[in-house]
């Protein structure tokens, strides 16, 4: 794999670093300080949003651009260095509206959605006119196997009806998200990956109702808030159906891949802007005669932080690099790899960072608590830890030799026992 990459990219890249530090970073303590003082985000997002777009900083995340829609298209592996720019804020990814759970979704209309679908559903989402949400989790069954979901879905002449209880559909809660992708049962009769369809469901539709907002270890996703939600004999018409009827997890699958290795990018930001912290503090706090970074434990700790967060770089660029080459089933392996080691990198350095900050390292200050929440998030997000690390054991290769024809291993009769 090449890491150049080419002028037009660099440039880019710079251009967005150079709009990070002159309109983002400015504007972070003020984001920070009005959602811990009023619980919500300031409105100053819409005006950057529209400085972006004006620069061609917009919509870098999506797979695929249509010449008449709205944005800059880049490759996954050139979209991993923005990508980590912007995660180094809570909202960064949203000032470029290449932001989860949008993009995933869009990337998704642009996919499976009908030309009548793009135009109603896509078109205002490029241009971050309305926000939308992916409904697929349910309290009631281990959504880590999709095909528990069983929200029922009718096909009723023309019409669908949809009763079911969701939650953790993050952004559902966001006060302008104006429709949902749900996931639920249309043929119970099919076999088991054939039961399901997707179903785009406007927020005013009678009978969904919003239960409550949901915080994840006590934190409230300002960018996208997280939902809870009833739907109770809630109809839309059939030609809401998203893709093929029964064929809801083959949809589902277009915003997975991409999705998943773009929030690991974002990991990356975050970890070095924790580490960026972790080394200013040291300096300045004294213990025991001595300025808290002169102690071993905190150099070690400082020290492979920058080895973690550099193998786990140089992993995603490759992960990047397969998925837009020719993607195929060792791609998802490495997706997997990625997914499940990048939080957990984050979740040691925040842990780390936390202690090293001593009380301050947990208040809304600094924020290094919301970094950890976006590693544990992860950890069960987008498929738990465990079920890629299945996944990632079915398909390690099994050696077509027996321990006693090792060839790496001296026989038995060596050592006289043969
Ligand atoms: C902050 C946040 C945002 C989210 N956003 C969305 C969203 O936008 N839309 C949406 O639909 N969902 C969303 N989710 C839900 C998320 O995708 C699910 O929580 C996840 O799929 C796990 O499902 P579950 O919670 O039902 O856990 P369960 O399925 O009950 O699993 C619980 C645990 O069982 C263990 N387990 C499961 N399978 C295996 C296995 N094969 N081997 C070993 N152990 C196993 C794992 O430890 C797992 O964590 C979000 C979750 C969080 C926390």
């Amino acid at each position: 794999m090449n890491f150049n990459y080419p002028s037009n990219v660099e440039d880019l890249i710079n251009r967005v670093e150079a709009f990070f530090a002159s309109e983002m970073l400015p504007r972070h303590r003020e984001w920070v300080q009005t959602v811990c003082r009023d619980g919500r985000p300031p409105s100053f997002i819409k005006d950057i949003q529209k400085k972006a777009k004006s620069q061609g900083l917009w919509n870098l995340a999506l797979p695929e651009l249509a010449a008449e829609e709205p944005g800059t298209r880049l490759t996954n592996l050139e979209f991993a260095p923005i990508a980590e720019i912007l995660g180094r804020l809570p909202w960064g990814s949203m000032a470029f509206n290449c932001h989860a759970p949008e993009v995933p979704n869009m990337a998704m209309l642009q996919s499976i959605a009908t030309r009548e679908q793009k135009i109603k559903w896509l078109n205002p989402l490029l241009n971050a006119e309305t926000r939308s949400s992916f409904a697929m989790t349910e309290p009631a069954v281990a959504s880590s196997d999709a095909t528990n979901i069983a929200t029922k879905m009718d096909f009723e002449g023309n019409a669908i009806v949809i009763n079911g209880h969701k939650w953790f559909a993050t952004g559902g809660a966001h006060p302008d998200c104006s429709f949902f992708i749900v996931m639920g049962v249309s043929d119970p009769d099919a076999g088991r990956t054939g039961q399901h369809s997707m179903v785009i469901v406007p927020t005013d539709t009678p009978g969904v109702t919003i239960v409550r907002d949901l915080r994840f270890m006590g934190w409230t996703d300002h960018v996208a808030p997280i939902a809870e939600i009833k739907f109770e004999n809630v109809k839309v018409p059939a030609e809401n159906l998203l893709g093929i009827r029964g064929e809801g997890f083959k949809g589902a699958q277009v915003r997975l891949g991409p999705a998943r290795i773009h929030h690991c990018m974002r990991c990356i930001g975050l970890a070095e802007m924790v580490l960026a912290q972790m080394v200013a503090r040291a300096q300045e706090r004294t213990t025991f005669g001595k300025t808290i970074v002169e102690y071993d434990t905190v150099q070690k700790w400082i020290a492979e932080a920058r080895i973690d967060i550099e193998q786990t770089r140089l992993f995603i660029q490759r992960g990047a690099w397969m998925l837009d080459n020719s993607p195929d089933k060792n791609t998802w392996r490495t997706v997997s790899q990625i997914k499940v080691t990048t939080p957990r990198m984050l979740q040691k350095i925040t842990d780390r960072a936390i202690q090293l900050f001593g009380a301050m390292g947990g208040t809304d200050d600094t924020l290094i608590h919301h970094a950890w929440t976006y590693a544990r998030w992860l950890r069960i997000g987008d498929g738990p830890d465990e079920v890629h690390l299945r996944q990632i054991f079915k398909t390690e290769p099994v050696p077509d030799w027996s321990i006693a024809e090792c060839p790496y291993i001296a026989p038995l009769e060596t050592y006289g026992v043969g």
